[in-house]
């Protein structure tokens, strides 16, 4: 149990670094996705990433590349949407 540092709402952090409770940070990290690779990216530029990285769009020679940007998108939106964020 932590003390969200905005608010001073008891909340339990779903990671050690986390010091605001949900709706603190839902308040202010709306439409950010969280820093899942070390790499912050709104939520708009990570669709259209998506859209360009996905593996039907690339030739064979590239189809593996492309999966695994996808899975590396995909996996940073599912986190996001879990926050609430997206
Ligand atoms: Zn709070």
């Amino acid at each position: 149990m932590s003390r969200c540092a905005e608010c001073g709402a008891a909340f339990v952090p779903a990671k050690h670094f986390h010091h605001l409770c949900p709706s603190c940070s839902r308040r202010k990290f709306a439409g950010v996705l969280p820093p899942s690779a070390g790499v912050v990216l709104d939520v708009e530029t990570a669709r259209g990433a998506l859209r360009l990285a996905h593996p039907d769009r690339h030739p064979a020679e590239r189809e593996e590349q492309a999966t695994k940007i996808t899975q590396a998108l995909n996996a940073a939106l599912d986190d996001a949407r879990a926050l609430g964020r997206a």
